[in-house]
């Protein structure tokens, strides 16, 4: 259930969040405008294409079982959340 936000001409993808972030390159999903750039690399110049980098090469991303591809969570950022509850 839930109202579609998001269609790709490109392929059958469709997705009800706002948020995400499809390419129209690759036809991948990103959570977001973070994990979306993250991926993408910009031409040198205006001549020049950017591409796509696979996502499998990339340790900060992770997919997921809504085959969205999300901000893998580090482990500074674990060890952050441990010490904030060690003192409550
Ligand atoms: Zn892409
Ligand atoms: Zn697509």
């Amino acid at each position: 259930m839930g109202t579609v936000e998001g269609s790709c001409s490109g392929c059958t993808r469709r997705w009800t969040s706002l948020r995400l972030a499809h390419c129209a390159k690759c036809h991948r999903s990103f959570s977001g405008a973070w994990t979306f750039d993250v991926h993408r690399h910009m031409g040198a110049s205006d001549n020049e294409r950017g591409y796509c980098e696979d996502p499998e090469q990339i340790p900060s991303l992770e997919l997921r079982n809504d085959n969205v591809w999300h901000r893998r969570v580090g482990e500074h950022e674990l060890s952050r959340q441990d010490v904030f509850h060690s003192r409550v």
